[in-house]
């Protein structure tokens, strides 16, 4: 049986950025996704440039969308609406997640693609899962 200090379910981009973070401290991870990867996800994937600060890296530009965003109308649930110039970033989600699933096997996270959990079961001082291959 494996044994990992921290592991992570889903990789998309909460998950990616978990694991990295969490195996650059220096704990063993493991980061697994449902299904195989790159995966479509239906997302617009626009994000505020901040983004890059939340990840913790910078994103190249290959994994951007070849037409920027420079200008946004945000229309508040009051039915305000805020025009202005703002640089924001577009990316389709399967070159976006794949790429984070990448630097966090970069910096340590051992990534599997395919692989579901379908069960955990908490013991006195470990947790085991359960995980299956899709498709198989
Ligand atoms: C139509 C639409 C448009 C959107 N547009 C935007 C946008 O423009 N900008 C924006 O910021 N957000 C947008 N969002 C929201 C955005 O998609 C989510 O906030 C984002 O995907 C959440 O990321 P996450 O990593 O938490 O979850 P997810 O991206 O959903 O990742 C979770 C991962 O876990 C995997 N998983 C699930 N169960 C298991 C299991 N049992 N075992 C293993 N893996 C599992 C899934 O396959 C998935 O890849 C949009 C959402 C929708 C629906």
């Amino acid at each position: 049986m494996e044994q990992y200090d921290v592991i992570v379910v889903g990789g998309g981009i909460a998950g990616s950025v978990a694991a990295r973070f969490s195996a650059k401290q220096g704990y063993k991870t493991l980061l697994f996704e449902k299904y195989k990867t790159p995966r479509n996800k239906p997302c617009s994937g626009i994000q505020f440039t901040y983004f890059e600060k939340l990840i913790g890296k910078k994103i190249p530009k290959d994994k951007l969308c070849e037409n920027e965003l420079f200008k946004v109308d945000m229309v508040t649930p009051q039915g305000k609406t805020m025009k202005g110039k703002m640089k924001m970033f577009n990316f389709w989600r399967s070159t976006f997640d794949s790429w984070l699933n990448e630097i966090a096997q970069e910096d340590g996270a051992i990534f599997h693609d395919n692989t579901s959990l379908v069960n955990f079961e908490k013991n006195s001082e470990t947790i085991t899962i359960t995980v299956e291959k899709e498709g198989k």
